[in-house]
């Protein structure tokens, strides 16, 4: 795979996006795009989401995560390793993570959250063709990594998962082949969630 188009500039109108819709409330959540087979542009750590710009983005290599561009006073997000992970297990151009105040709330308590069959379930691929719609919600852990390697032996182990996936009290991760696919998953996840959080 040769170099991709350069994504930057679409995930920072995503992140003004997803800041706007509470999604990335203070500096919260990460945004990557793929750049070639090898490596990801993703969001520097501790940078509002709504006030990114092109620069704010570090290339990272899928298998080591090592920083191969960008500004030197720049680090990428510890939660590099659950980017790492879906890049390294799956077909995945794109993957988008927020922390919303539906997420944690419909994550309270289920496990795995079943997200409800109304037509938006559409917008991932489901049915009513008897596809399971549970999403595996992963423990938080200080340790990110600890929960990147868990999402790693998940989706090993889950050849057709859905495209997404919920971290207990703090947030939704969703991917796609392309960054509009990856936006579509993530909207329509936060909108069954949103279903669940208010006692759907
Ligand atoms: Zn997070």
């Amino acid at each position: 795979m040769s170099a991709l188009p350069d994504p930057r500039s679409r995930l920072v109108a995503i992140g003004r996006l997803f800041y706007e819709r509470g999604w990335m409330w203070a500096t919260a959540g990460n945004l990557s795009a793929r750049a070639d087979a090898e490596s990801f542009w993703i969001t520097a750590s501790g940078l509002s989401k709504g006030e990114l710009v092109p620069s704010d983005f570090l290339r990272v290599g899928i298998a080591d995560g090592a920083v191969l561009e960008g500004r030197p006073d720049h680090k990428p997000s510890a939660e590099t390793a659950i980017h790492r992970a879906i890049y390294q297990t799956q077909t995945v151009g794109a993957c988008l993570h927020g922390h919303s105040v539906e997420a944690v709330l419909a994550s309270r308590g289920r496990d795995p959250v079943v997200l409800p069959r109304v037509e938006m379930i559409k917008a991932l691929g489901v049915w009513d063709d008897g596809t399971p719609t549970a999403l595996p919600v992963f423990t938080n852990h200080p340790d990110v990594a600890s929960i990147g390697q868990a999402v790693e032996t998940f989706l090993r182990d889950h050849p057709r998962p859905l495209p997404a996936l919920i971290v207990r009290d703090h947030g939704v991760t969703a991917w796609g082949q392309t960054i509009s696919e990856a936006l579509r998953h993530f909207e329509a996840v936060e909108f069954l969630l949103t279903l669940l959080a208010r006692g759907f």
